[in-house]
């Protein structure tokens, strides 16, 4: 499975962003082995580099932000969960503003643009971070934990006060299952309500129906209705996949998630990088070779459960 890829040629695409409003130019670069996720944005000053390393979360207000020195890349998660899905470890992302595009509100034509550009394996084995004792964190009735199991799998619930999306779950394995089929096309969304508040607040300036589904009070404001009838909780995993790859590797573990947003995917993520003894770096093999953990150790009896 983990080994290591980039993209085979220099693909680019331009959107705006959902915060700003305004028009932003990407381009996905092929980079060398062991260069992990770098984004590089044009600033005033020159291009500032930020990599995807663990570290560099600095907001979580409706979508991810990282940052370093100062210099912000917002809305990382719709991309990252791309990159994610598709198994690119190795990637330079220039752009020319502070936010990602929105695109569609899903991770499609981020995955149509990899795809397009074509995958190239490196050859060599990616490193990933194995869970080796449970992490959980809560925000009130809120959760999300990950414990210890060879293969990384999300496990996701939502529950709202509304009657389209009482109750949805959800289970999805990278690896073994299609991400481009089942996950990529999920939208993000939003209540009507919410919307117009953000709206008042000078947020989601380039929010539309064109990049996410808008749920009023008696279904869904969209023409074209859902991409699946549980697209919502799918959008959840999606999130959780990108935010999750704000690692900066790939994760060994089961992810257990019931309401969980950016806030608390992100500080899973904080919490992770500062339990240095919940987990080990490993070197994968590929998804074809059975991994077995050593017999009678405390992670057998956990990944046997
Ligand atoms: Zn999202």
């Amino acid at each position: 499975m983990y080994f290591q890829q980039t993209v085979k040629e220099i693909v680019q695409c331009s959107g705006i962003g959902l915060h700003s409003g305004g028009p932003v130019n990407l381009r996905l670069v092929p980079a060398p082995i062991d260069t992990g996720i770098v984004f590089l944005r044009k600033t005033a000053k020159g291009p500032v580099s930020v990599k995807v390393d663990g570290t560099k979360v600095v907001g979580t207000l409706l979508c991810t932000t990282i940052g370093e020195n100062g210099t912000k890349v917002q809305t990382v998660e719709h991309l990252l969960a791309a990159l994610s899905g598709l198994q690119i470890t190795n990637l330079i992302v220039e752009l020319d503003s502070a936010e990602l595009p929105i695109m569609d509100g899903s991770a499609k034509p981020f995955v149509e643009l990899i795809l397009k550009a074509g995958i190239q394996k490196q050859g060599v084995l990616q490193p990933a971070l194995k869970i080796t004792r449970p992490i959980e964190v809560r925000d009130g009735d809120k959760w999300i934990r990950v414990r210890p199991s060879w293969k990384f799998r999300v496990n996701c619930s939502i529950r709202f006060d509304h009657p389209l999306l009482a109750r949805q779950s959800c289970s999805f394995e990278p690896i073994s299952e299609d991400f481009v089929e089942w996950i990529a096309p999920a939208r993000t969304f939003g209540f009507l309500k919410e919307v117009e508040a953000l709206r008042n607040h000078g947020l989601a300036r380039g929010g539309s129906l064109e990049n996410a589904v808008v749920v009023g009070p008696d279904g869904v404001l969209n023409k074209e209705g859902l991409r699946y009838a549980d697209e919502f909780v799918r959008h959840k995993i999606l999130d959780i996949l990108g935010d999750l790859s704000l690692l900066g590797m790939p994760i060994l573990g089961e992810v257990d998630a019931y309401c969980s947003g950016h806030q608390l995917n992100t500080k899973l993520v904080a919490e992770i990088m500062s339990s240095g003894d919940c987990w080990t770096i490993i070197k994968t093999r590929p998804a074809s070779v059975e991994i077995q953990p050593p017999s009678g150790s405390p992670v057998a009896a956990q990944a046997s459960r």
